[in-house]
C-alpha cells in the first residue's frame, strides 16, 4: 500500500458500513465530524438507515496532505410489514408503564457507554450469530395492529429456541438484561470504534455484564421473550447512534 493510500470496505449506503485502512494518517473526518483513526490507521464510518445525498470523507496524513472522497449515497427503498402482535405491546397497559419507562433510560445509558473503546476490537471481522433464515430485513416500516410504529432496525432470523447465538466479532458485553417488557433477555456488545450490535428475545444469556467475549462464542440462546411472536433472534447494529444494517457487516473483508 502506498503511503497516500487508504482500502474502504463496506459500502456507502443507508443503513450501511465502511471500514478504512490506511497508513500515516493523521486524522480523518465525515462530513465535519471527527473520526476516530486507532493505532493502526483503521477507522469506520456508518450511515444511518435515513441517510441521505453526498457525504465527505476528508483525510489528512502525517506529511500534511489532505485528500478528499465524495461518498454519494443511493437511495434506498425499505418495506412496509404489517404484523398482527399480542396488543399489550403495542398500547402496553398503564401499570406497564413505568416498568417501561425505567428499562428506556436503562437502555439510554447503556447506549452512552459504547463509544469508549478507541481499538478495532472487530479486526477479525464478522459472522452471522445464528443459523437460520432471515425472517424479517433491515428498515421496514412497521404497522403493528394496524398503528404505524418504529422501523425494523436490525434483522430477524428464525431459528428453534435454544438455537445457539454466537458474538458476530470480539467485543465487550455492555449489559447482559433479563426479561425487559420489549427486548426481554438481551445483550449489548461494544466491538470498539462506536460499533455496537444487540441480540434481543434470548431464552438464555451465557454471559454477564463487563464479560469480554471473543468471535464466534456462544453468548446466549434464541427465544421468544419481550416483544416476539414466536421463537427467533433479533440482531441489531450501530456505529453511534446510526442504525446500521446488520447484513452489511457480512460483507466487509479485511
Ligand atoms: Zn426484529
Amino acid at each position: 500500500m502506498n503511503a497516500q493510500e487508504i482500502k474502504l470496505t463496506g459500502k456507502a449506503e443507508p443503513g450501511g458500513i465502511l471500514i478504512g485502512i490506511g497508513k500515516n494518517i493523521s486524522s480523518v473526518y465525515l462530513n465535519d465530524t471527527k473520526i476516530k483513526v486507532d493505532n493502526n490507521g483503521t477507522f469506520v464510518l456508518g450511515f444511518d438507515r435515513d441517510a441521505a445525498g453526498t457525504h465527505l470523507l476528508k483525510i489528512e496524513y502525517e506529511n500534511g496532505k489532505k485528500e478528499t472522497k465524495k461518498l454519494q449515497l443511493p437511495k434506498r427503498k425499505y418495506i412496509i410489514q404489517k404484523l398482527k402482535i399480542a396488543e399489550k405491546y403495542v398500547n402496553p397497559p398503564p401499570e406497564e408503564l413505568e416498568r417501561i419507562e425505567i428499562e428506556s433510560q436503562y437502555m439510554k445509558d447503556a447506549r452512552s457507554k459504547v463509544g469508549k473503546i478507541d481499538s478495532t476490537l472487530f479486526i477479525k471481522g464478522f459472522i452471522k450469530p445464528a443459523e437460520g433464515r432471515i425472517s424479517s430485513v433491515f428498515g421496514s416500516q412497521r404497522i403493528l395492529n394496524g398503528v404505524p410504529k418504529n422501523p425494523h432496525n436490525g434483522i430477524d432470523i428464525a431459528a428453534p429456541e435454544g438455537t445457539p447465538v454466537l458474538a458476530t466479532s470480539d467485543g465487550i458485553v455492555i449489559i447482559a438484561g433479563e426479561d425487559f417488557y420489549y427486548n426481554g433477555n438481551f445483550i449489548l456488545l461494544d466491538h470498539g470504534m462506536g460499533l455496537s450490535s444487540i441480540y434481543l428475545h434470548l431464552s438464555k444469556l451465557n454471559v454477564k455484564t463487563g464479560d469480554k467475549v471473543t468471535k464466534g462464542q456462544k453468548i446466549g440462546e434464541v427465544g421468544s421473550t419481550g416483544r416476539s411472536t414466536s421463537a427467533h433472534l433479533h440482531w441489531g447494529v450501530q456505529w453511534f447512534g446510526n442504525r446500521i444494517d446488520p447484513m452489511c457487516l457480512l460483507n466487509i473483508s479485511f
